[in-house]
């Protein structure tokens, strides 16, 4: 049994009450976690140590995260382990995805902080410098579905910048969270530079919104808990990232390399059992392809190997939708069924004969069901693409016409014949119900720091 503690001044603590963290493969309890209520302790001891971080030089900053990258390297196999028992996900999938990803967040920041340029603007008769100074303290929250990858993306330019960090990993997944606090002490990463925090959203994670020395607010997870923390940092001015839910949508366009497509659409299906922000469940397909189209899909999805969803209650919330889409006229062309072993398992379900317009097809299900839908035009594939209250992401692909459609789809990213292909310079994040703002490359460092402009008039 493992047991989780919270990292607040470089001291590992616990609180007096503690809860369960249920394995999703079988539902057996894999460790306990702090209930933590409050965020002073961490607040006192980020203060503290925002001093001396935030006089580093960059360059020593960057080489913090350089060494945060090696100790995590170093350990990779035992973080994908700890994310494939926690998220039930498969260990592959843990280590090339989850564990690989956090390694390069920090190594990616590093090398981006190096290459970082004073900013400068002349005028004819003065020169205007752009410092970057840091925050203060940052809080950082972060979902279950990818929960190192995610968390460590916010962590490292966080820290590059001079902030100081008090993290909240989800309730359901905090054991990486957990290792990487382990790890950074081990390093002798100085205390209360990163702060972690573990328990209820609605407690420790609402605490960290409300915190007025708290002065930014990086979140990733469902659009209305966005709300919540919105409304609660907005009156405070805190500065507010917001990356939230998604209904993305995949455009098989009737020029199409099928031999891409299929197993681009499919992966963008079902990768991370359907539990990915920027997965397409929505797939439009060309009234004609679509017969070929889908025999292929079908076809492919028996060899597509997927782990259970986060937990019985979220499996519960996947099934709901299931029943919906049959009341709503849906044909269940595979999967729709409960495995009958342990855990929170569901098989890879694909729907079709819904209306683009119902529940099914523009809420958001986070889990492997995904909607077909036939189109006859580009225009009209644009249209359903663009109907729901989302757009995070989506994926158009076709030999000729990809990026033309690409630019008409109201969403922050469009992959054209590829899915989740990442450079971590481009800007990442939602328009619409799908969030505010952007990270990634010079977004995160923008994000992360305040710009401040000295305007020197010359003699
Ligand atoms: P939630 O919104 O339930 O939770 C996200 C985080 O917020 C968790 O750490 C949660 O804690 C915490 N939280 C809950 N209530 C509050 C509160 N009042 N104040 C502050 N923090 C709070 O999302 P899920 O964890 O269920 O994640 C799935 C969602 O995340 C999906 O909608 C998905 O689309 C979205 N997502 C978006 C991404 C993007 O980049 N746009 C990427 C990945 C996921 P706890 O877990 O303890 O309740």
């Amino acid at each position: 049994m493992i047991v989780v503690e919270n990292l607040v001044g470089g001291k590992f603590v616990t609180t007096d009450e503690a809860f369960d963290d249920i394995s999703p493969l079988d539902n057996s309890i894999i460790a306990k976690i702090p209930r933590t209520k409050s965020a002073d302790d961490a607040v006192f001891a980020a203060k503290h140590a925002f001093g001396e971080w935030s006089q580093l030089t960059i360059e020593q900053r960057c080489d913090w995260l350089d060494k945060i990258a090696d100790t995590l390297e170093s350990n990779i196999d035992e973080v994908a382990r700890l994310e494939s028992l926690d998220t039930g996900k498969p260990f592959d999938v843990a280590l090339n995805v989850d564990a690989s990803r956090s390694v390069n967040n920090f190594r990616f920041f590093a090398e981006y902080g190096r290459s970082l340029k004073s900013e400068k603007f002349e005028m004819s008769d003065a020169t205007n410098y752009v410092m970057r100074k840091p925050i203060g303290i940052v809080g950082l929250i972060s979902p279950w579905n990818l929960p190192l990858y995610l968390l460590s993306w916010k962590i490292a330019p966080a820290l590059l910048m001079g902030n100081v960090v008090i993290a909240k990993p989800s309730e359901i997944t905090p054991l990486t969270a957990h290792f990487l606090g382990r790890l950074c002490t081990e390093i002798g990463l100085p205390g209360g530079v990163l702060n972690i925090l573990n328990g209820y959203g609605p407690e420790i994670g609402q605490a960290i919104v409300e915190h007025p020395e708290i002065k930014a607010i990086s979140f990733t997870g469902g659009t209305s808990t966005g709300k919540i923390v919105a409304a609660t940092a907005a009156p405070m001015f805190k500065k507010l990232s917001l990356e939230l839910g998604g209904k993305n949508a995949s455009l098989v366009l009737d020029d199409a390399d099928l031999d891409v497509a299929v197993p681009g659409v499919l992966r963008a299906s079902f990768l991370n059992s359907g539990q990915i922000c920027l997965c397409g469940s929505r797939v439009l397909v060309h009234s004609s392809i679509y017969d070929e189209f889908m025999s292929m899909y079908l076809e492919a999805l028996k060899d597509f190997e997927i782990g259970p969803v986060i937990n019985m209650q979220h499996r519960e919330k996947v099934l709901s939708y299931i029943e919906l889409a049959k009341q709503e006229g849906g044909e269940i062309l595979a999967g729709g069924n409960v495995p009958s072993k342990e855990g929170a398992w569901i098989e890879p379900t694909v729907i079709a004969g819904l209306s683009h317009e119902s529940r099914t097809a523009t809420e958001e299900i986070f889990g492997p069901v995904v909607t077909i839908h036939k189109f006859e035009t580009d225009e009209e594939a644009i249209e359903i693409a663009n109907c729901t209250q989302y757009g995070l992401a989506g994926s158009v692909w076709s030999k000729e016409r990809g990026r033309t459609v690409a630019e008409k789809i109201e969403s922050g990213m469009v992959w054209v014949n590829t899915w989740l292909h990442r450079d971590l310079r481009v800007p990442f994040g939602g328009v619409k119900d799908s969030g505010v703002g952007r990270e990634g490359g010079m977004w995160s460092i923008g994000f992360f720091s305040e710009a401040v402009n000295i305007c020197v008039m010359e003699d």
